[in-house]
């Protein structure tokens, strides 16, 4: 039911999250409370390894993108799951390895990695680092020199491919920060020069296209431009790369407005086009990666918030004021992202008023949504908004001070505490 298998209603007409009445969740844990379902975590890293298994007879590798939701437990699941992950900092590399993520399943991305995270992630022994720029190639090679180590590599092309929620077009020339360009002959140059470079492992090609991607044209596509770039290397040095990754991006659903592609059909029928465009450049199908971040964590986490105030404004609006907001979900105020919420105490019940519910932050834009239907709303309601698993708890702030919420795991009806509620000494822990 709603976005996730991961919900439902009871018997007291209470929402349910992995089993667990969010009701006596929100008493017990206080709010807000970000909720996160293992079941569904488990089955969206299989749905993926699965897929690889099934369509690339098992020569691949899921990295599940830890920038969507970073903490230990969340870490210590993908890994038992057999997944590899991706990080983008220093901070999210020990996160990584602290949960005993090993080591060679990390793939180490950024724009501007800087020196120290360069020497933390090869002396670390990551698996790939995926290349950016050529100083930080030079740069990888010097510290490899220096430790007397070598490094695989990927690097990251602009493959030309717009992807837009609802429609994608292609581009003579991309605008991005990310990577190299196809177009302009300076991805060629880069690998090219990287297999002059004695501690430099080649190892293959990455792009990412984009993210909440509901369409197939755009992965299609991509898998496409990356063989053709395979091909172009190996008939220029007879160099083949054996590693293609192809990031994530794959769409999830927030509100009834979203028509996710499932998974396995996305893995399929890109497996389709990459095995033709290998055999047609004449090069073999290479070893596969994916990132997928959001639909991993996304669907599987809800936010619970206590509802502490109601405003009507006559023929304009009614607020409805929760203990949260932009601290702990700044992905409205940032790009206007549309959710699902219920009242978790009445959740059968029908919605009958669109209703915008501002969090507690000081600032007008700080709202969870607007014109959001929901029955008549009461002071002391639980409101439970959905799909809150990715980018919320890893995009959330102490802005105005506010501690940040506890994350709680449920399982087949029992719940646990996997991210402490900050304290007020939390707050002041680095302040001298
Ligand atoms: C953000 C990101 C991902 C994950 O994207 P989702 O939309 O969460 O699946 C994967 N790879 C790279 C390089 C990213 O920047």
């Amino acid at each position: 039911m709603f976005v996730s298998e991961a919900l439902n209603i009871n018997e007291k007409n209470h929402l349910t999250i992995g089993g667990c009445d969010a009701v006596e969740l929100a008493k017990e844990y206080g709010t807000p409370l970000y909720v996160l379902d293992e079941t569904a975590v488990r089955r969206h890293c299989r749905t993926y390894k699965e897929s690889i298994d099934k369509f690339y007879g098992g020569r691949g590798l899921v990295f599940y993108a830890s920038k969507a939701l970073c903490n230990l437990e969340v870490i210590r699941i993908v890994n038992s799951e057999g997944l590899g992950a991706d990080v983008v900092s220093d901070g999210e590399l020990y996160t990584a390895l602290k949960a005993g993520m090993p080591a060679e399943k990390l793939c180490m991305h950024g724009n501007n990695k800087t020196y120290d995270e360069l020497v933390y992630a090869v002396g670390s022994g990551v698996g790939r680092i995926v290349v950016d720029n050529k100083t930080e190639l030079d740069t990888i090679d010097a510290i490899c020199r220096e430790k007397g180590k070598k490094q695989k590599v990927l690097f990251r092309v602009k493959p030309g491919i717009d992807a837009h929620t609802h429609s994608f077009i292609m581009t003579g020339q991309i605008d991005s920060k990310f990577g190299f360009a196809l177009e302009t002959g300076e991805a060629h140059d880069i690998i090219r020069h990287a297999l002059t470079l004695d501690n430099i492992i080649v190892g293959g090609v990455h792009c990412h296209i984009g993210s909440q991607i509901h369409e197939l044209e755009p992965f299609k596509k991509a898998a496409e431009v990356l063989a053709g770039l395979i091909a172009d290397i190996k008939n220029e040095t007879g160099y083949e790369m054996a590693e293609m990754n192809l990031g994530g991006g794959y769409g999830v659903m927030y509100t009834e407005e979203d028509d996710p592609i499932e998974f396995d059909k996305y893995i399929e029928a890109v497996s389709l086009v990459l095995r033709s465009a290998c055999e047609e450049r004449g090069i073999s199908l290479p070893f596969v990666m994916m990132e997928p971040g959001r639909s991993i964590v996304g669907t599987a986490g809800v936010t619970l918030y206590t509802v502490g105030g109601i405003k009507d404004i006559p023929n304009i609006r009614r607020y409805v004021s929760v203990d949260g907001g932009m601290c702990d979900n700044p992905r409205y105020i940032l790009y206007q992202s549309k959710y699902k919420a219920l009242l978790a105490n009445k959740s059968g019940d029908i919605a009958t008023e669109p209703v915008t519910v501002a969090g507690k932050c000081c600032e007008s834009g700080d709202l969870i949504g607007e014109g959001m239907p929901l029955p008549p709303v009461e002071l002391g309601d639980t409101l439970a908004v959905l799909t809150t698993g990715a980018y919320n708890y890893s995009m959330a702030s102490n802005y105005n001070r506010i501690p940040r919420p506890a994350m709680v795991m449920t399982k087949d009806g029992t719940s646990r505490v996997i991210v402490r509620r900050e304290s007020y000494e939390d707050l002041v822990r680095n302040d001298i």
